[in-house]
């Protein structure tokens, strides 16, 4: 009897995006590790025949070390569980996937990685932004907010151009933003934050990159948010208000939310 581990990416957290793999490998799975930022309101029906383990993780607040969420699954696997576990995202993706993959291997455990809808690409496009579009961006870079950019990052990363998508990047939002103006980038380089992305309550502020963290201050910004910095930031549109007017409303922000 051997188990099976399935790493899972499970989208940005609207269950609709879970793709027809990852639904697949949910409903025949014995126990499901799972993330807050994956999918998981609905798992029981999603999982049926599944022990449900929440090892979530919020920003700055690992509710399971990470060592801990591999010896599980190793652990499960060992018993000969079909072990799922059903990462935010794609697990390949600032998601830590390689190390579960690699835990697993260590271990003799046989695994399975099924794509997911990455955060990366998928909040920006639900604020309205597309991260390329001909004759304003041609290329994207994905960064980790979690550590500071060294001074050599930062000054390739304001010499690239394109598109700028920061993931974990709420804190670091100060830093980054000086860092890129002190290399060169334009203080009017439009940037927009996503916070909570296809959920009730998304929410974008846009600002520029010299004002994006007042404005981002003022409106009390908070994880899980996706920052984008680059021109089609201008494409922004959030229902009916366009790109224009969530800036009014960001810089307006003091007066109504605060
Ligand atoms: N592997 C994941 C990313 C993990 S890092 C992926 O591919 O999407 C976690 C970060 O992803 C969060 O801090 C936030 O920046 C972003 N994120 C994930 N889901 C999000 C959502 N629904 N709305 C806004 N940001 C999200």
């Amino acid at each position: 009897m051997t188990g099976l581990v399935t790493l899972v990416g499970g989208g940005p957290g609207r269950e609709d995006l879970l793709t027809l793999a990852a639904a697949r490998a949910l409903a025949r799975a014995d126990v499901v590790l799972y993330d807050r930022l994956a999918p998981h309101e609905r798992l029981q029906e999603l999982a049926p025949g599944a022990e449900l383990v929440d090892v979530g993780k919020r920003p700055g607040h690992h509710a399971v070390p990470q060592q801990e969420i591999e010896a599980l699954m190793v652990e499960h696997a060992h018993a000969g569980r079909r072990v799922v576990r059903l990462k935010g995202g794609d697990p390949y993706v600032l998601g830590r996937g390689g190390e579960e993959l690699l835990a697993c291997h260590a271990a003799g455990v046989h695994v399975e990685v099924i794509p997911g809808v990455t955060s990366a690409v998928a909040v920006p496009g639900a604020a309205g932004i597309p991260l390329t579009h001909r004759g304003i961006s041609h290329l994207f870079t994905v960064v980790s907010g979690h550590t500071p950019l060294s001074e050599n990052e930062l000054e390739h990363l304001s010499g690239l151009g394109g598109t700028i998508v920061v993931l974990m990047g709420v804190n670091s939002l100060p830093a980054l933003t000086a860092g890129l103006a002190r290399h060169g980038m334009s203080a009017q380089m439009p940037v927009a934050i996503i916070e909570r992305g296809f959920t009730a309550d998304q929410r974008t502020t846009i600002g520029d990159l010299a004002d994006i963290v007042t404005a981002a201050g003022r409106a009390r910004v908070a994880s899980p948010a996706v920052v984008v910095i680059g021109e089609v930031v201008r494409l922004a549109h959030d229902g009916e208000a366009g790109a224009t007017e969530l800036m009014r409303r960001a810089a307006g922000f003091t007066a109504v939310g605060a």
